[in-house]
């Protein structure tokens, strides 16, 4: 290999959202005067390091042409597919042409509109310089509960060493290719792209990162989000 690695950004943006109860895709829905997915493009873009930016939309999208950030020369899109980690494989592909396999990927979700500039300087360092790559995440705070019968309480589960798996998540090109490949080939369930990369039996960094890196997955979440960035102005 020649050069020095360079870093790509994946944004999968190609779901419907459904469990938000909206017609419009919860990465469209507007959050303080720009769409969601805008925020989440401009959280990668602020980064001058990012070489290129692939949003991966849903088949008949007609919304992201119109976002303002889907100008900038740094961004492309490619059609998503049924799950999330097929969207995030057809980006991978679409970056082909250019990235190689020891450049790094970030992978963001669009739904995570309030990366903190600060979670992102603090994952490239720590990741990028480990070879498994690694991914933002927060140590379990709440007790947790393990449910029988839809809604009663089995047990408490300790939740020593438990982390929740935020995004970005930052991998080497090559081995989350490979990785994705492996799992979409035997039929595993990949929740994020660390647990791909898991299945190589690699073992990823966690860096901690901030809590108000929240995702949008239910209708009060969208407030949340914007009293989120208007604390931040
Ligand atoms: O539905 P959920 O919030 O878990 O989706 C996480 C991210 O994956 C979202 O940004 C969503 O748009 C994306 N996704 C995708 N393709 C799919 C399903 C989800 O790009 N088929």
């Amino acid at each position: 290999m020649t050069g020095a690695a360079r870093r790509w950004a994946v944004v999968p943006a190609a779901g419907r959202g459904e469990r938000f109860g909206r017609a419009t895709p919860k990465q469209y829905l507007k959050l303080r005067g720009r769409a969601v997915l805008s925020w989440s493009i401009r959280a990668m873009l602020a980064d001058r390091s990012i070489r290129g930016v692939v949003v991966a939309i849903a088949a008949g999208d007609r919304r992201f042409r119109r976002l303002p950030e889907a100008e900038d020369p740094r961004v492309r899109s490619c059609i998503g597919g049924a799950r999330r980690e097929l969207s995030v494989a057809h980006a991978l592909e679409c970056l082909s042409d250019v990235a190689r396999d020891a450049d790094w990927v970030l992978i963001h979700d669009a739904a995570r509109p309030c990366l903190h500039r600060e979670d992102l300087r603090r994952l490239l360092a720590q990741a990028g310089r480990d070879s498994n790559g690694g991914l933002l995440a927060l140590p379990v705070g709440d007790t947790l509960k393990r449910a029988v019968d839809r809604n009663r309480v089995a047990a408490t589960v300790p939740r020593e060493g438990l982390w929740r798996a935020l995004t970005p998540q930052l991998f080497r090109y090559g081995v989350l290719r490979r990785a994705l490949r492996l799992c979409l080939t035997h039929g595993r369930e990949v929740t994020d792209e660390a647990s791909a990369v898991e299945a190589l039996g690699l073992r990823p960094v966690l860096v901690q990162g901030r809590g108000d890196n929240i995702k949008l997955t239910n209708p009060e979440d969208l407030a949340l989000a914007a009293a989120i960035l208007a604390a931040r102005r």
